[in-house]
């Protein structure tokens, strides 16, 4: 591509997902000259979106928690999307399939809790509201479930929870901080499916870096930061091609940051990287002819750590007229994986439970037995998000990390947005663009 034979730019971005592109876009607003080089053709890393048959396959199930850096940055930088919100929720309870409202308060009225269990569920909610997520940094989740949840059903029903809000089932080393600070954020702000797919947050990230005029090169695989005198200088492309810059963001996942630096070798980042847990899930991702069972979209497995929802029912352009598609995932412990093939038939016979008969209308599916659904876990030993990676690289000026498992704020999506702005940030004010040319601090 023409664009990358670019030599110079003020700061080169390593990775075009949500991460990359959101550094693009506030580095390229507050005026500098931005390079973004993404090894892949399509942009988007986890968050793009693949169609096939009129069916549009995020990279697995996906939903927006709102309230967050994610969604706050979205607005601000004009990235906008139709979305449904989704309710109707069943659980899967011994075999048996009942209606549950997804809605905490709704959880009040369901039959599957007794009045004691309906009581407890309340002061559990009150006490929610009220706790200080930070201060619960170093504990489990699994402590503070047991500590704070003594009925076994609301047990079940709280470890389900967090397990899909965790995106593992390792619950005895992630931190409580982030469960509680997604109980109370899901108090008040709703969840957003978005309609055709997570590649239009891509599309609107990039539309916004290039509209202030941000390069954007695809299949451009970047080999190396280029550093001299303890500070990185630019990037190497595959290939042959260097590109020089006053900063770099690498914006990729934490193993190939750690390659990308003086040839993998760099002990401090190297040290950093190897302490992180990574969630990786299996999903199952199904296109139908129709929904077998239409009054039945969202399926939370109380007996094991599944959840399915029928998500063109709520962003209907992500299914041709009539069609479905329906996505299922199971978390995994890190630590003990076992046979994808055997989770692949722990999702189908999800799929046989909440929709029977969703066989006999399959038109493809998608199985993604062990992506990464988030780089680095929050764990309770290092202190929860404040043990995760600084942004500023430890050891090597002008190079900045970004990515769902950089900094102190947010978890998932919003963790990559947080990471990406502040990296953007701290470039500007590093001088990443000569003095005057643009008011240092303006993408914090
Ligand atoms: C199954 C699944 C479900 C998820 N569900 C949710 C959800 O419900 N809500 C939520 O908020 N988040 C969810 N996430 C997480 C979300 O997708 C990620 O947090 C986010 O997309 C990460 O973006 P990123 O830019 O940090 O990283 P990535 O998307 O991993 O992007 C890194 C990019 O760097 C590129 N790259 C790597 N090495 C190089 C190189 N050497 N040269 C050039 N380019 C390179 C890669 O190709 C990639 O495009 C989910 C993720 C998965 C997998």
């Amino acid at each position: 591509m023409p664009e990358s034979r670019v030599a110079q730019t003020d700061v080169a971005v390593v990775g075009g997902g949500i991460a990359g592109l959101t550094a693009a876009a506030y580095l390229s607003r507050a005026g500098a000259d931005v390079t973004v080089f993404e090894k892949a053709y399509q942009l988007g890393g986890r968050a793009a979106t693949r169609e096939a048959d009129g069916f549009l396959f995020n990279r697995g199930g996906h939903a927006l928690y709102t309230g967050g850096a994610a969604s706050g940055a979205f607005e601000e930088l004009g990235v906008s999307y139709d979305q449904g919100t989704p309710k109707d929720t069943f659980v899967l309870s011994g075999g048996k399939i009942s209606a549950f409202p997804a809605d905490p308060l709704g959880l009040l009225r369901t039959d599957l809790l007794n009045a004691g269990d309906k009581l407890a569920l309340f002061r559990f909610f009150v006490e929610v509201g009220r706790a200080n997520p930070h201060a619960l940094a170093d504990t489990s989740v699994r402590e503070w479930i047991d500590l704070k949840v003594r009925r076994p059903q609301l047990r079940r029903l709280m470890t389900a929870v967090a397990r899909t809000f965790a995106y593992t089932t390792a619950l005895d080393v992630v931190s409580a901080e982030m469960f509680v600070e997604k109980l109370q954020r899901s108090l008040k702000h709703p969840v957003h499916y978005v309609d055709g797919g997570w590649r239009v947050l891509v599309d609107g990230l990039r539309a916004a870096a290039e509209r202030s005029g941000a390069r954007i090169v695809g299949d451009a695989h970047v080999e190396g930061v280029e550093s001299s005198g303890g500070r990185a200088r630019g990037v190497r492309l595959r290939g042959g091609g260097t590109v020089q810059a006053s900063a770099v963001v690498v914006a990729t996942g934490p193993r190939d940051a750690a390659r990308l630096v003086d040839g993998g070798g760099h002990h401090a980042l190297l040290r950093v990287v190897d302490g992180l847990v990574s969630a990786p899930i299996a999903c199952l991702d199904v296109a139908l002819e129709r929904l077998p069972v239409p009054g039945r979209p969202v399926v939370q497995d109380l007996d094991g750590p599944r959840f399915a929802s029928a998500q063109s029912v709520y962003t209907p352009r992500v299914a041709p007229g009539g069609g479905a598609l329906v996505i299922t995932f199971k978390q995994l412990d890190p630590r003990l994986l076992g046979d994808p093939r055997e989770e692949e038939r722990d999702l189908e016979d999800l799929l046989d439970a909440a929709q029977p008969g969703w066989r006999e209308v399959l038109v493809r599916r998608q199985y993604l037995p062990r992506i990464e659904a988030v780089g680095a876990l929050p764990l309770a030993a290092e202190g929860g998000f404040a043990g995760r990676p600084d942004v500023a690289a430890p050891g090597i000026g002008g190079l900045y990390l970004a990515g769902d498992w950089v900094g102190p704020e947010g978890f998932l999506v919003d963790a990559s947005v947080a990471s990406a702005r502040r990296a953007a940030g701290l470039a500007l004010e590093d001088g990443a663009v000569e003095r005057g040319k643009v008011a240092v601090g303006s993408a914090r």
